[in-house]
């Protein structure tokens, strides 16, 4: 998305303590959280509300240092006041949150269905987290680090199976031979996108 050398971090909490001209509705003290794009709301992808894929979209990084100028895009779209009893480590989690409650919401689980997860970084975490709670039965998360015994804790009836050399293979054994119902991608790695799906296509008669 960016070009190094670059600032770091892109998500952040915290206190004003300085207001911009021309910026109305915020006030120095207000704790907010500033997600970490916003959309210039004029492009191809944006008259069609595909906001995700806009191409001009306006970045907040540096956010691991302790101040930060947010931009005016993200103050007037993506800037929003933190409830008094929420802590800001946990409110700065509030857009990648919102990225996988939007993905299980477009993802039409059932419950009861057989997910399989797909990274174990924040994103693949907190999936594991809103489908247990949403019902699903979470068969496997491919876990890169000692992070997915957290994930254990989460609603999950039986140990969630760590990294393996054949995913594919993994998840055929897991779900006799069927597959999983839903497969959530949390790594970006662009070859995993292209594992193959473990079910055999049925010739047509
Ligand atoms: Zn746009």
């Amino acid at each position: 998305m960016l070009r190094p050398p670059t600032l770091f971090g892109h998500e952040a909490a915290g206190r004003i303590i300085a207001v911009g001209a021309g910026v109305a509705g915020w006030s120095v003290g207000d704790r907010v959280v500033a997600n970490n794009s916003a959309p210039c709301f004029n492009c191809f992808f944006c008259r069609r509300q595909e906001y995700s894929l806009c191409a001009n979209l306006t970045f907040n990084n540096g956010t691991f240092a302790q101040y930060l100028k947010v931009p005016a895009a993200i103050v007037q779209h993506n800037l929003l006041p933190i409830p008094e009893d929420l802590p800001n480590a946990i409110a700065a989690l509030t857009e990648p949150l919102a990225c996988v409650l939007h993905g299980v919401a477009r993802s039409s689980l059932q419950p009861g269905q057989r997910v399989v997860v797909l990274g174990d970084g924040a994103i693949g975490l907190m999936f594991v987290g809103v489908l247990a709670q949403q019902g699903a039965k979470v068969l496997y998360l491919a876990a890169m680090s000692p992070a997915c015994r957290w994930a254990n804790n989460w609603g999950q009836r039986k140990p969630l199976t760590t990294a393996s050399s054949d995913v594919p293979a993994v998840v055929r054994e897991l779900t006799e031979g069927m597959g999983a119902d839903i497969v959530i991608e949390a790594t970006g790695i662009p070859a995993v996108w292209s594992w193959r799906s473990p079910v055999p296509v049925q010739e047509q008669r």
